[in-house]
């Protein structure tokens, strides 16, 4: 097994390329990929290409080479991640919850909190990271809809993170159900080790699409990857749930950028909004503090635990804290984002339809049973 060192100090990274190919090669089993937003920007680099290359086609094409049956893209639960979490804290609101909401989908930053923070177990959202939303649709909705055993579907994550592999185990995010909601973890760097060991000439690739309806995604999810792309893109539909107006600038610039904590106020429906985006475990533990003072009156607060957020992450190919790659990378997350069609995770038609035909309401009974979690205060380490 091949060890390699966090940049968060608090992991090491397990090699589950093997897991993969006897998945693959087992005949008895639906095996379906999920590929998180930051992969996309930072894959290319392990054949030599630009730090900021987008991707896109070439990986689902290679990712069907390799042998999976479906090949869906984890953009679609960031989708409804934001659905998820945007109604969330509209209800702490309305109804008098505590606040500020915190984001949820870095596992890293969710083993921190557990640790050092377990007096304030109630503030994080209580949604699922986006892969583990997909991992337990593929195993239900999907499933169902082609009349599948969901014990013979294996999912494979790819992610731009080594501590995704341990969030996959934790017994909080399955509840009881018969299977994992996600198998295998792997990371970028592993994916393209498969390719090379594959003797794909991923250059050479046409590009290809991602399966449908689980592969749809607007411009909102895409920005996830990068540090403030979370409440940039929650704050795109909060602004048209709570005003019903269109919002025509779909840019919050200053959520973006490198600085460790970013501060703004938001007006939203003659509410102003105050938020914070933080990067850096550090940086988190400063206003967590700060929280427990009660010196902050934010309402929600983003964290990611890795230096620019998802692009910077332990899985991707190595950057050395070199912040002109993770700029480069976050450069083409935006790109991205403009090119899509649709740029409002609301306005993704499948994730539509999936509430209409499957889930309900956001944030109703079944969004819970399948797309919450809950959080296990730990020992102080
Ligand atoms: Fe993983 Fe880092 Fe992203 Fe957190 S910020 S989810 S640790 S890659």
């Amino acid at each position: 097994q091949c060890i390699a060192v966090c940049p968060t100090g608090a992991l090491t990274e397990l090699d589950q390329v093997d897991k993969v190919w006897k998945a693959l090669n087992d005949p008895n089993q639906f095996v379906v990929v999920q590929t998180a937003p930051a992969v996309r920007v930072a894959l290319g680099e392990g054949f030599g290409l630009e730090p900021g290359t987008i991707v896109t086609g070439k990986m689902v094409a290679a990712l069907r080479r390799l042998g999976f049956d479906r090949v869906f893209d984890t953009d679609f639960a960031a989708d409804l991640t934001i659905m998820e979490e945007a109604t969330e804290l509209v209800h702490r609101i309305k109804h008098g919850g505590r606040l500020p909401l915190l984001t949820s989908c870095c596992p890293a930053w969710v083993k921190f909190f557990e640790h050092q923070f377990p007096d304030l177990l109630d503030i994080p959202s209580t949604c699922k990271s986006p892969h583990e939303m997909l991992g337990v649709l593929i195993k239900s909705y999907y499933a169902k809809t082609l009349g599948i055993d969901p014990k013979t579907i294996t999912v494979v994550s790819v992610m731009p993170c080594v501590a995704k592999k341990y969030e996959a185990a934790r017994p909080e995010l399955s509840q009881g159900a018969e299977t994992a909601d996600v198998d295998i973890v792997i990371t970028t760097r592993e994916l393209a080790r498969m390719i090379r060991e594959a003797s794909i000439h991923f250059d050479h690739l046409k590009d290809q699409e991602f399966d449908h309806p689980l592969g749809e995604s607007t411009g909102a999810s895409v920005i996830f990857g990068a540090t403030g792309g979370v409440l940039e893109a929650a704050l795109r539909t909060a602004y048209e749930v709570l005003t019903g107006e269109t919002l025509e600038k779909v840019e919050f610039e200053a959520l973006r950028g490198m600085d460790g904590i970013k501060e703004a106020v938001i007006p939203i429906a003659e509410r102003d909004y105050r938020i914070a985006v933080i990067h850096g475990l550090g940086n988190a533990r400063t206003v967590l503090e700060r929280i427990q003072a009660g010196e902050t009156n934010y309402d929600v607060i983003e964290i990611m635990a890795c230096p620019g957020g998802c692009i910077g992450g332990g899985g991707q190919p190595y950057h050395h804290g070199n912040m002109d790659i993770i700029s480069a990378r976050a450069g083409a997350i935006y790109c991205e984002d403009r090119s899509k069609p649709l740029r409002k995770s609301h306005e993704n038609p499948a994730i539509i339809g999936l509430y209409k035909d499957y889930l309900g309401e956001p944030y109703g009974e079944r969004a819970h049973q399948l797309l919450h979690t809950c959080y296990t205060a730990r020992k102080k380490i």
